[in-house]
């Protein structure tokens, strides 16, 4: 069995087809991972039973691997693992570190707009330390149809990110005390994955940069859990033409439409390389090459300037391109 010193997951949810974004990300991860000798592990993210499903899941897995990626172990389901995430409630309530949290959602938006939020301005409905139990006693788990959160102190939290440098967070403000164990008997995805990283011993998280602020929750959550935050990798997120990020329920082309208009992995990979600096011209590319002309150093320059100019867009004549010739 090869030996290695770090490794990476990929994670994604099978809440429906990945899309281009997706793809790019995932992919970059896994070539990061392959140039630089890193275990790659493949978890299917599907703690969320109403949005996720199986055939999701096999398309996801088929199209990673029609893209040329592969990984080292046998493939995880967060469904399959609650009892893990279990234990590892157990040791934060010993801590008394988790509540049961009487309040709906709508109670807390009801706090949140008399606390001053305006009605509808898309803040994060959270709990705030106001709103905790008083009495230590309850801060415990007690089952029944209750969320459970986490108490976050407050403190602004530094983390470092591989390509995007070096950021401040204020959890608490950002996530207030985060559900970690749901209404319906299910870890959240926020202590999931922190436990999964660290039971699998991830140690290099890759992943589109909308996450980034997770980054500092998840450090919290690993931190209390005793264990070793991972090295963070932040990834500028792929936009449309009008710089409105790709998303699965915005029906933006996924990589099984794509797939069924013929279009090549050659043609989708020409087209990640193309937009991440990794060739300069729009051609089909086979992920030999890719991997080939793929320099971990120059992702960091190319995150980072990508990152300051607010993403990167992909334009219709890109589309045009994967489309145009199906050969
Ligand atoms: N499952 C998450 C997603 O598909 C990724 C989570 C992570 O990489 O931490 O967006």
């Amino acid at each position: 069995m090869q030996n290695f010193s770090q490794t990476t997951r990929l994670a994604p949810s099978p809440t429906g087809g990945l899309h281009l974004g997706n793809a790019r990300s995932l992919f970059l991860c896994w070539a990061l991972a392959r140039k630089l000798g890193w275990r790659v592990l493949l978890r299917s993210e599907d703690l969320d039973r109403e949005r996720c499903d199986t055939d999701a899941e096999k398309a996801i897995f088929e199209e990673l691997r029609w893209l040329g990626m592969d990984w080292d172990e046998a493939p995880t389901r967060q469904s399959e693992r609650s009892e893990a995430y279990r234990n590892a409630l157990a040791a934060l309530e010993t801590q008394g570190a988790i509540f049961a949290c009487e309040r709906s959602r709508k109670e807390l938006q009801a706090a949140a707009e008399a606390a001053g939020a305006p009605h509808g301005s898309g803040t994060t409905v959270r709990s705030t330390p106001a709103m905790r139990p008083d009495d230590r006693a309850r801060f415990q788990f007690l089952a029944g149809e209750r969320n459970h959160r986490l108490v976050i102190s407050e403190g602004t939290d530094v983390i470092h990110d591989q390509l995007l440098g070096t950021r401040e967070f204020d959890v608490s403000e950002l996530f207030g005390d985060p559900i970690i164990w749901t209404r319906n008997d299910a870890a959240s995805y926020q202590f999931a994955v922190v436990v999964d990283d660290l039971q699998q011993q991830v140690t290099d998280v890759v992943r589109g940069d909308d996450l980034f602020p997770s980054a500092a929750l998840q450090t919290r959550i690993a931190t209390m859990l005793n264990g070793t935050p991972p090295n963070w990798w932040h990834l500028p997120l792929l936009l449309d033409a009008n710089g409105r990020r790709l998303s699965k329920r915005d029906n933006d082309p996924t990589l099984g439409s794509l797939r069924a208009s013929q279009v090549t992995a050659e043609r989708i990979i020409g087209l990640i390389a193309k937009t991440c600096d990794v060739q300069s011209d729009l051609a089909p590319m086979s992920t030999v090459d890719f991997l080939a002309a793929f320099d971990p150093a120059h992702l960091r320059v190319w995150a980072q300037s990508t990152s300051a100019a607010g993403g990167d867009r992909l334009c219709h004549a890109d589309l045009e391109w994967l489309l145009e010739s199906k050969s």
